[in-house]
């Protein structure tokens, strides 16, 4: 791989996208430096010259480095490690192969493109999608022990974590924050081009399944969707509605946040009916320490939702009173948070005083359980890892009229979660015998491998895609396309 190199001092500044190709607008933003410190990234084409012609490799190659360096320096402040998981630097591939995906590995970004009849459709050129994987990367950075847990809504978090830094991130454009404001009438809580994400993968995604995408974009922050127990939907849904698919049940806690960031503005504006780009941008720094200090202070458990967002409650109580009081009335709205452990909160932050209890911290250590899986066609069990701790205080979620739901045992959701995974052709066997869906991933693409180390055979995550991805998924054109 050539090393990288930025020989353009000349070139100031270059012209980008500022979200996503389909929204169509152009902004400019200083030169990158992709290989800076920490958080540095290594491309694996050399840097070529900038260029404003937005078809151009030149142009993709300039707006995904622009975009990661900024996410990379918006999420840098709240990482205790200073560096990605596996070190200072982290791949990029900008068009691995024919798929519509994108997806990080720990060690790379890897983007993807799409031929259509009338043009090719790179799901690296849009900042969405590469700050969506960012989120992935820096996650798996701040709380490496949700990487390969097997609980379904710890999976469901990581992708709503990543949808959140590609709204997050693209706030750090002045440019998008003045215009979301005008767009909005400073009313963010709404349908507009900042809550839609991937809206070029999305519509293209959307004509090939429309249980994948919506028919605008890839995934809608600005939603209604309400928690309920995951092991309760069925895994494929149009949509409009959950499924258990973590891509769609992510949009649950998306939309909590979103609906946070959209009111914590309204607190923090001088004005609640004009605030200003500056005070939006002050804003998205306290979701950033919020989400981020709620993930550190997470157990990690099977209720996973319930405990983490009680601890973004903790952590926005200690950036604004009003804050903490507010979130935790739009987790109780969404379900995501019962009354009883809404009351429970409240009481406890009455009584310290300071919303936060330093006596419950994670330990972050991490258990495997023996899940069976004959019928898989495996002839011995396989090791999932899950939480080993449990936290003091326990946050439930709530059934639809506010009661506390009792979350599934650690072996209950690793046998859903295995189950779901091997529905959806997502488990590469290696030299392991399993029985495989009709039509499944390439090998490569699967976001789990099997593997055996001195304990048996062990179920190991392999990355994270930004998409659903059943068992046609990674399957060159589909029939519509061909037909088209
Ligand atoms: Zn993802």
């Amino acid at each position: 791989m050539p090393a990288e190199t930025n020989d353009f001092a000349a070139a100031a500044a270059i012209t980008v996208w500022e979200d996503d190709p389909a929204s169509g607008t152009l902004t400019v933003a200083p030169l990158p430096d992709v290989a800076k410190q920490p958080f540095g990234y290594l491309f694996d084409t050399p840097a070529p010259p900038p260029s404003d012609q937005t078809g151009s490799a030149a142009f993709r190659y300039w707006t995904a480095a622009e975009a990661l360096r900024r996410g990379a320096d918006f999420w840098a402040p709240q990482v205790p490690a200073q560096e990605w998981q596996r070190g200072p630097i982290l791949e990029v591939y900008l068009d691995r192969w024919e798929d519509l995906q994108a997806d990080y590995d720990r060690t790379s970004l890897n983007f993807y493109h799409r031929t259509l009849p009338a043009e090719t459709i790179y799901t690296g050129a849009s900042p969405d999608t590469l700050c969506h994987e960012l989120g992935h990367a820096i996650l798996d950075a701040i709380k490496p022990q949700l990487w390969s847990t097997g609980v379904p809504e710890i999976s469901a978090f990581h992708e709503s974590f990543g949808d959140m830094s590609a709204i997050l991130c693209a706030l750090q454009l002045p440019s998008l924050r003045a215009s979301v404001l005008a767009n909005t009438a400073g009313q963010l809580y709404c349908n507009s081009r900042l809550s839609r994400l991937a809206e070029q993968f999305g519509v293209t995604l959307h004509v090939e399944d429309a249980h994948v995408a919506d028919a605008d974009c890839l995934r809608n922050a600005w939603n209604a969707f309400n928690y309920c127990d995951p092991s309760s939907l069925a895994p494929q849904q149009l949509t409009t509605s959950l499924s258990s698919n973590p891509h769609s049940f992510s949009r649950i806690f998306t939309g909590a946040l979103f609906e946070a960031l959209c009111t914590f503005l309204d607190y923090h504006a001088a004005d609640s009916g004009a605030p200003t780009p500056d005070e939006l941008l002050e804003v998205s720094e306290q979701v950033r320490a919020i989400m981020a200090g709620g993930v550190i202070r997470s157990f990690v458990v099977t209720g996973y939702f319930a405990e983490v967002a009680h601890r973004m409650v903790q952590e926005s109580a200690l950036v604004d009173s009003q804050y903490g009081a507010a979130l935790l009335d739009i987790f109780v709205r969404r379900s995501i948070l019962s009354t009883e452990t809404a009351e429970a909160i409240r009481s406890r932050q009455t009584e310290s005083d300071t919303g936060s209890d330093k006596t419950d911290e994670p330990r972050d250590q991490l258990v495997a359980l023996s899940v069976p899986a004959s019928e898989f066609g495996l002839e011995e069990p396989l090791l999932v890892e899950t939480g080993a701790e449990t936290p003091r205080f326990i946050a439930r979620g709530a059934t639809v009229d506010g009661r506390s739901l009792e979350s599934a045992s650690p072996e209950a959701a690793a046998a859903s979660f295995v189950a779901e995974l091997f529905a959806n052709g997502q488990v590469d066997p290696g030299e392991y015998k399993i029985r495989e869906p009709d039509k499944p991933p390439r090998r490569e693409s699967r976001t789990h491998v099997i593997v055996r180390d001195e304990k048996g055979l062990r179920l190991r995550r392999r990355l994270f895609h930004c998409r659903q991805c059943d068992g046609a998924c990674g399957v060159a054109l589909t029939a519509s396309w061909r037909d088209a």
